[in-house]
């Protein structure tokens, strides 16, 4: 069979190492100059291809369709990945977190792994090659119209495999118009919506604090009156707003549409203090400090970037001596210290979205073989499916696992 790729991302090169081993000659497209161009930024450079937890844990990472993974999951695991690279000449090493690197902490090295692999199989590479239109017969894939130049040529396949991403990071070629070409074959999509995003606020008291990096905090977050997550971590303050991998982690809870009825985000800053061991800790602190401003005595309870947000929000005077400070008023202070509140009221869109929420409709595709249920021959791999995970490198997991199914096509099973 002649198989045809589309995208040379981590998903579109996976497919067509996994086309090429089951016997099928492979064509791989892809618009960019070099393939990988947004693998070459995770896990901030280093490539955090995977995650070392149980197999069967996977699941519990996925955030949208996770039943739909099932198989995928089933025929090539996170142990699989770690054994594909080990097999291409990539030695791995697992950090905090189970999550998986590349030995040498360059995430190129993945891509040339994939390379490698991919040259020994005889896979034709074309880049600079944009995939304008796919070409179906009664409903059968013929093959796909690539613009290489100026010239638009057709070329024949008998399957193509889509794995153009999602819409987030547009500029690494991920734009989202694939999205145009499937709709034209009436393939179903679901809303396209970033994720692993951060989160951004008006509010200048808290844009007042970028630079500020909180470890050990619980973050809780609420859309109107419903709790969507709570998690603990680590988090940064920003010139827009919010961001770090707690709130990338909350984000993937949080629904475009929940941003127009504003996100209440709740921080604990002393979590791993009760509500009494804090209010004693405070004591202790206004012993030490009696004769000073209120402004001038949490230094050894805060970081000094977030004193004067946190103090405003009690309402106490800044100048009041600790010494005058009422009971009322240090409950106020205790209350403020394990739920300093942030109005949110955006996110910072596909330009800053570590994933894209929704996509290729999972309902209208084969979760056995990844083929598209309404066009034969059409095949989907990769972030451009309906569905998503969280932090820990399980993103790439879905991209390793949907790519080596799809491409076990004209396999006998
Ligand atoms: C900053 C950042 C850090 C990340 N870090 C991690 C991490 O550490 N671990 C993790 O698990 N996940 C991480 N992710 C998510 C991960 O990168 C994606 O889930 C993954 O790249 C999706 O792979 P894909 O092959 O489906 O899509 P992509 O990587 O987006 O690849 C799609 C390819 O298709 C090409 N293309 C698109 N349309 C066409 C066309 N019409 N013709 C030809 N070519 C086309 C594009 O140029 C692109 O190269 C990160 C994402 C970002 C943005």
């Amino acid at each position: 069979m002649m198989v045809l790729v589309v995208g040379g991302g981590p998903a579109g090169m996976m497919a067509a190492i996994s086309a090429a081993e089951n016997g099928n000659k492979v064509m791989l497209f892809e618009h960019n100059e070099k393939l990988g161009k947004k693998l070459f930024l995770t896990g901030k450079g280093r490539c955090n291809l995977t995650n070392a937890c149980p197999p069967e844990e996977l699941f519990d990472n996925i955030a949208t369709n996770r039943k739909f993974l099932y198989s995928a999951f089933s025929e090539f695991n996170n142990a699989d990945t770690v054994a594909f690279f080990s097999g291409c000449g990539l030695r791995t090493k697992i950090e905090r977190g189970m999550r998986v690197f590349p030995e040498s902490d360059h995430s190129s090295d993945v891509t040339a792994a994939l390379k490698r692999r991919m040259d020994k199989l005889g896979v034709k590479v074309r880049l600079n090659t944009d995939v304008v239109a796919l070409k179906a017969d009664a409903d059968i894939i013929t093959g796909v119209i690539i613009k290489d130049g100026k010239d638009r040529t057709f070329i024949p396949g008998d399957a193509v495999i889509m794995a153009t991403g999602g819409c987030s990071y547009p500029s690494t070629g991920s734009d989202g118009r694939s999205f145009c070409m499937l709709e034209s074959l009436g393939i179903k999509l679901s809303g396209l919506e970033p994720s692993l995003v951060p989160f951004g606020c008006d509010d200048k008291l808290i844009t007042d604090m970028q630079g500020l990096s909180l470890k050990n905090v619980k973050v809780t977050v609420s859309t109107g009156k419903k709790k969507v997550y709570e998690g603990f971590g680590e988090m940064l303050f920003t010139h827009f707003g919010l961001s770090g991998p707690l709130i990338l982690t909350a984000s993937a809870h949080v629904k475009e549409k929940d941003y127009s009825g504003g996100i209440k985000v709740s921080i604990d800053l002393k979590s791993a203090l009760s509500r009494d061991e804090l209010d004693r800790r405070v004591i202790r602190d206004f012993e030490e400090n009696k004769n000073r401003n209120l402004s001038n005595s949490l230094g050894k309870l805060l970081p000094s970037k977030i004193i004067t947000a946190v103090i405003q929000k009690t309402g106490i005077d800044p100048a009041k001596k600790v010494n005058e400070i009422t009971k009322q008023e240090r409950a106020r202070l205790v209350d403020t210290l394990k739920n300093f509140e942030v109005e949110v009221s955006k996110n910072r869109g596909f330009e800053e979205a570590i994933i894209t929420r929704g996509g290729v409709s999972v309902s209208g595709i084969n979760p056995s073989t990844m083929e598209s249920k309404t066009v034969k021959g059409l095949f989907f791999a990769g972030e451009m499916i309906d569905t998503d995970a969280f932090t820990g490198g399980f993103n790439l997991q879905i991209a390793w696992s949907t790519g080596h199914l799809a491409g076990q096509l004209g396999k006998e099973r």
